[in-house]
């Protein structure tokens, strides 16, 4: 990948897929919760940096489109396709993770919360990808680096894909989800 803009459609697609599986795996938990993690400081986010402004507008979104109050929250939970801020998928509750049936769920689920975070680390010096807020520094960002995460995220996806439906990780399955928690990679 020669830009960032080349970065775009993979990273969309990307997240698409994760929050596909996501809503499959934990919406039955998340759908009944009285006290939602949703927060409108945070939906924020997604407008102030300039990476997710530009996801937003491939979806013809922007600041004025959030609601005050609620955020990009509606009846259906949330109204972004892609471009959420990555912390939107970290976060598990107590209640959530006492649902999975053991250590070895409770860890994959982690890391597939953390996929999307992974893909920004280090974009431009120490700043996330998500977090540089000036359109012009995006093409100041390590674009080799972010795609090479980009691909380990994606790897870490097909692993827990797999495992969703066989119940098995074997050791290279495993070293795939260790790359995605480390925050030397
Ligand atoms: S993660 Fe927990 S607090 Fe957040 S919506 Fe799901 S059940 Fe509710
Ligand atoms: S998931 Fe959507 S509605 Fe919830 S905090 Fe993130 S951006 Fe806002």
């Amino acid at each position: 990948m020669e830009t960032l803009d080349d970065l775009f459609i993979p990273y969309a697609e990307l997240e698409t897929k994760t929050r596909a599986l996501m809503t499959n795996l934990f919406s039955d938990t998340c759908g009944m919760c009285a006290a939602c993690c949703c927060r409108a400081d945070i939906c924020e986010e997604a407008t102030e940096s300039a990476f997710l402004a530009k996801l937003l507008e491939r979806q013809g979104l922007a600041a004025p489109d959030m609601d005050d109050r609620y955020g990009w929250l509606d009846l259906r939970g949330c109204s972004l396709k892609y471009g959420r801020p990555p912390v939107c998928y970290e976060y598990f509750c107590d209640e959530l993770l006492a649902r999975l049936p053991d250590e070895e769920t409770r860890f994959s689920a982690k890391v597939l919360g953390k996929l999307m975070d992974h893909v920004g680390q280090k974009a431009l010096g120490g700043w996330h990808l998500v977090e540089i807020m000036e359109e012009a520094d995006l093409a100041k960002v390590d674009h080799a680096g972010v795609a090479r995460r980009l691909g380990e995220s994606l790897a870490a996806f097909e692993v827990i894909q797999n495992y969703v439906s066989t119940g098995r990780l074997t050791k290279s399955d495993i070293a795939a989800l260790d790359l995605i928690t480390s925050r030397e990679s």
